[in-house]
């Protein structure tokens, strides 16, 4: 992820063979950039975790709600495709991670000189505590003050005063509108639909003094279910100089009978501040097809409210 301080890519697209082929053209030091996944790999895809986990770039990941279909909630069991008894996928995953997984977790990147920061993983978004078992038994955790606690471990923890925070929803205060970047866009339309132990951890640390540039997620589709005539705003940023990226392009692959594209995201930090945003689509010879600039997408400032 990182150019003269560095250049960061938040990725969106499950396929790991093609990071590598792509990033090869314009990256000369691999070890200065650094690869985010953002989670939902698929509904407990152990074969695309299990290939990122393969990834020999720098990497953290956070698992969303579909990394956990078929075991968080009761609907979602009673589809599931294999034996509950015998095996159990979710920890699988985690297992394949490792130290990449960043859920209630941080992972230090020296050769960068920051620390991400994991927001609550699995996390389905609101303001709503949901999954009480999961959370309960998968982590021994009740409620948003004691996953606010988890993460702000994490930051205490960090060997860095530079964080980058992931999460799989984006914090509360970042849906105004249902076109916001974490507004509710399905019936009933409209409130914030963010994370708030997340937006609250993100204030402590700003609070403590350490320098945020990138915070990033996914879960929210750039498409709105709710209109066509445009797509969601992607990139946010707050009086402190934080920039919030959601990297929810979906569809993630776009198939004609000639072409296949993926799209990335790819964030250029310099100075511990946010340069650059783009979003990049790389097509099956992995040469890219087409950038869009987010920059022009950046909502006014405003500070997130803690409420927790
Ligand atoms: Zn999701």
């Amino acid at each position: 992820m990182l150019s003269s301080s560095y250049e960061g890519s938040i990725l969106t697209d499950p396929n790991c063979r093609l990071l590598g082929g792509s990033r090869k053209r314009r990256e000369p030091e691999p070890s200065r950039h650094q690869n985010a996944r953002a989670g939902d790999f698929g509904n407990e895809a152990v074969a695309v975790v299990r290939s990122i986990a393969g990834l020999s770039l720098p990497k953290a990941a956070i698992f969303g709600n579909h990394d956990a279909w078929y075991t968080a909630t009761p609907w979602g069991r009673k589809k599931c495709p294999y034996d509950r008894a015998t095996e159990d996928w979710v920890q699988l995953q985690m297992e394949l991670l490792g130290d990449a997984d960043v859920g209630y977790s941080k992972r230090d990147f020296p050769q960068l000189g920051l620390t991400v920061i994991g927001g609550r993983p699995f996390s389905w978004g609101g303001s709503e505590w949901k999954y009480e078992a999961f959370y309960r038994d998968r982590y021994g955790v009740h409620n948003f003050a004691e996953s606010l606690a988890r993460i702000k471990q994490a930051v205490d923890d960090a060997a860095f005063d530079t964080l980058i925070f992931m999460g799989h929803c984006g914090p509360t205060g970042l849906g105004d509108t249902p076109e916001s970047p974490c507004g509710r866009d399905w019936p009933p339309i409209g409130g914030d639909f963010g994370d708030p132990d997340l937006a609250a951890a993100i204030a402590y640390a700003q609070q403590q003094g350490k320098t945020v540039p990138l915070v990033t997620f996914g879960h929210m589709h750039h498409a709105l279910r709710h209109r066509q005539d445009r797509q969601r705003q992607r990139l946010s940023r707050d009086d402190q100089g934080t920039v919030y990226l959601n990297a929810a392009c979906v569809p993630r692959i776009v198939r004609t009978a000639a072409h296949c594209a993926r799209n990335f995201s790819i964030v250029a930090l310099e100075r511990r501040q946010v340069q650059r945003t783009l979003l990049t689509w790389v097509d099956q010879r992995h040469a890219i097809v087409s950038e869009e600039d987010l920059s022009a997408d950046v909502a006014p400032s405003k500070s997130l409210q803690a409420l927790i």
